[in-house]
């Protein structure tokens, strides 16, 4: 069995939505069809789940709504005439929105998760119909009956272990199942998202599940390039990389795979193909596990935006034992997840997503990092930018790292910080945010030219 997953661009209107039904046609093996909400048909359109986002901020102000669940209506039901379906789609999801909204009206972050579960929710409906319209046997499974359970901690939504087992008995069914991303149930049947784009992580899920021989990701773009085709024209397309390595560069800013759609597929060895619904006959891009043929040192180069860095000293630092443990404590103390903690004798360096480390975080951990543990010098940068290298045949070659510090001090970037992950397969640059994507291109040029 193949687990395929169309997002958003793929089944954005009648149009998209009949290639992705040819796609999935053409090859019996693919059966475990999983939907993300219509998405975006031009630049400037609206994605259908921005559009719920926005009706349940509504209702939460007071508002009732109407005016952003119409617009939300009248896509589905402009795809659904377009596609032929003889019932009409608008009716159905006006009913479905209200029944939400009536359902939740009392409690707004339930309402939330309702509504912005409803935009994938209506698209597996809706496929399902389609394909059933053209005599091609498909049933809508519902999440919570095929026993996705979730559940949110810090703001992260995890998968239960047991899902799994449940989801197994999918292989039993016949036909098409079409099967919503984005979303599942906690145990006590609340709904539960994942953070945005998130269908990709339950594709990733039901494949691990189903063990899948593969797990096709059919999204717009040919392959997963090098680096960021906005940057570079006509950038190194990847046909292959490891696991590791598309975690490394999805963490650093690759949008192409969720970050969290990888642990899934990775745990159960399951090979992820990137493929493009407008264009179905290039191989697209593999996720693997080894890498068959190494066509470069450096597989991809990244980078992103936003980062904090927490820098302080106390001379003697390393003769205290436990120093380390009780700064992550009062970290820990608010909940401020960290992301790299490079540090020297008697300093450390915390590097942190700004928006987790806001000023009044910053200011509370300061002044006990001052008082209980006696730190001498405090200093915060908040427009700190990192840019990431990835390869796994790095940890094997010599001068990589002097190659990238050399290019980017040639180019007059400074570095605020270098960090090279314990499994040498990336090395990480702290440079002021402004030169963020300067340091990519720059790095690319280094690399692949
Ligand atoms: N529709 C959701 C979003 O726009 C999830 C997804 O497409 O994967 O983020």
């Amino acid at each position: 069995m193949k687990v395929c997953k169309f997002g958003g661009t793929s089944l954005a209107s009648a149009r998209q939505i009949k290639k992705a039904a040819d796609i999935v046609m053409s090859d019996p093996q693919r059966q475990l069809i999983v939907v993300s909400a219509p998405g975006k048909r031009f630049p400037e359109d609206d994605k259908i789940t921005d559009l719920l986002i926005s009706l349940s901020n509504a209702i939460i102000s007071g508002y009732d709504g109407h005016y952003e669940a119409e617009a939300v209506a009248r896509r589905y039901r402009d795809i659904g005439t377009d596609l032929g379906l003889s019932e009409d789609f608008g009716q159905l999801v006006t009913a479905d929105l209200q029944a939400r909204i009536n359902r939740y009206r009392q409690d707004n972050n339930a309402l939330t998760e309702a509504l912005k579960a409803a935009g994938e929710d209506l698209s597996a409906r809706l496929v399902a119909a389609y394909f059933n319209s053209i005599h091609v046997p498909a049933t809508y499974i519902n999440p919570q009956t095929a026993g996705l359970l979730l559940y949110k901690e810090n703001g992260q939504t995890s998968v239960l272990p047991q899902s799994y087992t449940r989801l197994r008995e999918l292989r039993q069914q016949s036909g098409l199942l079409i099967f919503p991303g984005f979303f599942g149930y906690d145990e006590s049947g609340r709904i539960v998202t994942f953070s945005r784009g998130g269908s990709d992580i339950t594709g990733s899920i039901l494949a691990a599940a189903v063990e899948a021989e593969v797990y096709e990701n059919w999204t717009d773009v040919d392959s997963v390039y090098a680096v960021n085709p906005s940057l570079v024209h006509d950038p190194k397309a990847l046909s292959e990389l490891t696991y590791l390595e598309m975690r490394e560069l999805a963490y650093a800013g690759f949008t192409v795979l969720h970050e969290d759609a990888i642990a899934p597929a990775f745990q159960s060895h399951i090979p992820v193909n990137i493929r493009n619904t407008n264009n179905p006959e290039a191989r697209g891009t593999m996720i693997v596990e080894h890498h068959i043929s190494f066509d470069s040192i450096v597989t991809g180069i990244a980078g992103s935006s936003g980062f904090t860095l927490l820098h302080f000293s106390k001379f003697l630092m390393n003769r205290e034992v436990g120093f380390a443990l009780k700064v992550l404590q009062i970290l820990a103390d608010y909940q401020i997840p960290f992301e790299h903690m490079p540090s020297g004798i008697d300093s450390i360096s915390l590097v942190m997503r700004s928006y987790a480390f806001p000023p009044e975080k910053e200011a509370l951990v300061c002044r006990r990092l001052r008082e209980e543990l006696g730190v001498e010098d405090i200093r915060v940068d908040r427009n700190i930018g990192i840019v990431m290298i990835v390869g796994e045949a790095m940890a094997q070659t010599v001068g990589v790292t002097s190659r990238a510090v050399g290019a980017l001090s040639r180019a007059g970037i400074n570095l605020e910080l270098i960090i090279q992950g314990a499994s040498e397969i990336s090395v990480i640059f702290g440079v002021r945010d402004v030169f963020t994507n300067y340091a990519i291109k720059v790095l690319y040029k280094e690399f692949f030219f």
